[in-house]
């Protein structure tokens, strides 16, 4: 039966759906972070809680980076010992700051509150979030699959550098205050 409640489920999805895209693919986004961020959004990536359910009990779902926790989308980008210690670096680096939210929270707040902010400091957040989220699953998957530990620092540093590279080179920063052209070198 058709209602008011039916139509508004029908089109909630699309509509986030739409909201998200505007924050994930914006004027500065690099891609194959962009990309990724996407696949985390939507809750894609086959993190090993989800594995576990196709493949029952004898998988392992610890976490790979604190080895305390069962890896899921929540726990691996923000509450995890190791990635929270990048994120928060990086972020008092940066002089941004984020509300104390799981992932699944999060994403929401961000995608409503800067999804269409087109200033530059607002494209380094998005970039932050973006370029954090592509290196902790990429080391993730080094220390899954190729026995391969890289420590939290070498992590932050290289996340620094990719976006202050991606400034210089692709990234107009003509409106950015002189505080955040100082902690970026550009
Ligand atoms: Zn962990």
């Amino acid at each position: 039966m058709y209602t008011i409640q039916s139509a508004w489920e029908i089109t909630r999805p699309r509509h986030n759906t739409c909201l998200a895209h505007e924050f994930i693919w914006h004027v500065g986004h690099i891609p194959r972070q962009a990309f990724m961020l996407w696949l985390t959004f939507n809750q894609r990536l086959q993190t090993l809680d989800r594995v576990q359910r196709f493949m029952g009990p004898s998988i392992s779902t610890t976490c790979v980076l604190c080895g305390e926790v069962e890896e899921s989308h929540d726990h691996l980008f923000l509450l995890c010992r190791y990635s929270s210690k990048i994120w928060r670096s990086l972020n008092a680096r940066a002089h941004i700051h984020w509300p104390n939210l799981p992932w699944s929270r999060l994403k929401l707040w961000a995608i409503g509150r800067y999804r269409n902010k087109r200033k530059t400091k607002f494209i380094i957040l998005k970039l932050l979030l973006a370029s954090a989220i592509y290196d902790i699953w990429y080391e993730r998957n080094r220390r899954s699959f190729s026995n391969q530990f890289t420590p939290a620092k070498k992590v932050e540093e290289d996340i620094f550098q990719i976006i202050r590279a991606h400034l210089i080179n692709g990234v107009k920063v003509d409106d950015l205050p002189p505080t955040q052209r100082l902690i970026w070198e550009v």
